[in-house]
């Protein structure tokens, strides 16, 4: 196992790449620690396959360096990398057993038989393969073929990293929820350093102790689910990650104060923002409720979202959306809105300002 440095890193597919636009991945410094469960998480074309492969050794990126602990394995081949890689569609061989895909990586690196039988039933055991163990590959489901590759990511023991490259976008929706509990239960047992790529917010927030936010070739932020929640370092993370996601209103900042259509709206870091930009409030649904005083809003629709409903309204032609608990009372058209302070912020050029720019 080790910990992975990613540093300076970029790769274009072009080959003479001038402007950003030509880079896949821009600029990434990344660490991941050892033993960690992390996701990496973004919209297609993002960079997320790109930025996989080329840890793992199948692509050579055109500036920076990987380190492994402190190794510098930037031009090294994939299989001395020790890095077991499951990919979004399955690769197993049809002509052999399920038994003996599961151990194919195994005999592979010469392990002996007795170990091999050992590994191959607990993952088979883990991954509800016990009963197909006999069966060709060929015969089964899609379902059943990336249960395979998932196996076969997970069965040695001598790997630095398992990545999952989408993993699950084959798999039934009432056997995901399952594999992704597994997923997660296998990780707190083995401890192996483990990164989930996938475009779905709820996968990678139950899955990862840790998720890498990516946009445009770009880490936008690292940080815990809760993080991620209570303090987005960019309005992209705000509006990707939540149901609904965060309020995100164009505003003005006037001696430390933000302005919505004229109006002033507390946030705890207005102070620091500096003009030139473009200023932004962001305010997540969760911190919004309806009040006395505060902002004049329209109500525009309600719609029931189990414990709670989602009240949409609308102040200057911009959208406001507040989450209000199930049973609430909720006015007929017209409303004040506040905002929680501690929790309502500006950004400038899309980045959250804080005091150390
Ligand atoms: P993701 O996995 O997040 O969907 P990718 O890493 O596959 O994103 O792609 C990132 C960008 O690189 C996209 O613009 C994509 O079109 C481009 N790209 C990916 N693979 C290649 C390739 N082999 N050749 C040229 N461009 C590619
Ligand atoms: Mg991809």
């Amino acid at each position: 196992m080790a910990k992975i440095t990613l540093k300076g890193l970029r790769h274009s597919y072009m080959p003479n790449p001038s402007k950003p636009a030509d880079y896949a991945l821009q600029e990434l410094n990344v660490d991941w620690e050892d033993g960690g469960a992390y996701a990496l998480l973004g919209p297609s074309g993002c960079g997320k396959t790109t930025l996989l492969n080329i840890i793992s050794g199948l692509l050579t990126p055109s500036h920076g360096e990987i380190l492994f602990d402190d190794e510098d394995v930037t031009r090294m081949q994939p299989d001395e990398r020790h890095i077991a890689q499951v990919f979004q569609f399955p690769v197993v061989y049809d002509t052999m057993t399920v038994y003996d895909n599961l151990a194919f990586p195994l005999r592979n690196r010469g392990v002996p038989e007795p170990e091999v039988d050992k590994r191959v039933r607990e993952i088979a055991d883990m991954i509800d393969l016990t009963e197909t163990l006999q069966n060709r590959a060929a015969g089964l489901t899609a379902d059943g073929k990336q249960k395979i590759s998932l196996g076969r990511g997970l069965v040695r023991s001598d790997v630095n990293v398992i990545m999952f490259d989408e993993p699950l976008t084959v798999i039934d929706p009432h056997l995901k929820w399952q594999l992704r509990s597994k997923l997660k239960e296998l990780h707190q047992r083995v401890k192996t350093t483990m990164i989930y790529v996938t475009h779905d917010q709820t996968e990678a927030l139950t899955f990862a102790d840790k998720v890498v936010v990516m946009k445009d070739g770009q880490v936008v932020q690292i940080g815990t689910p809760v993080e991620l929640f209570e303090r987005p370092q960019h309005t992209f993370v705000g509006h990707f990650i939540g149901s609904p996601g965060m309020n995100v209103l164009p505003c003005e900042v006037r001696g430390g104060q933000a302005f919505f259509e004229g109006e002033p709206v507390a946030t705890w870091n207005a102070v620091h923002a500096k003009e030139g930009a473009k200023l932004e409030v962001g305010v997540r649904p969760e911190f919004v409720s309806f009040s006395e005083k505060g902002l004049a809003v329209e109500i525009t629709k309600v719609s029931d979202a189990g414990r709670f409903q989602i009240v949409d309204t609308r102040k200057g032609g911009r959208s406001i959306k507040l989450l209000v608990p199930d049973g609430a009372e909720i006015p007929e058209k017209h409303a004040h809105v506040s905002f929680k302070t501690d929790h309502t912020q500006v950004y400038s050029d899309g980045w959250l300002v804080t005091g150390g720019e």
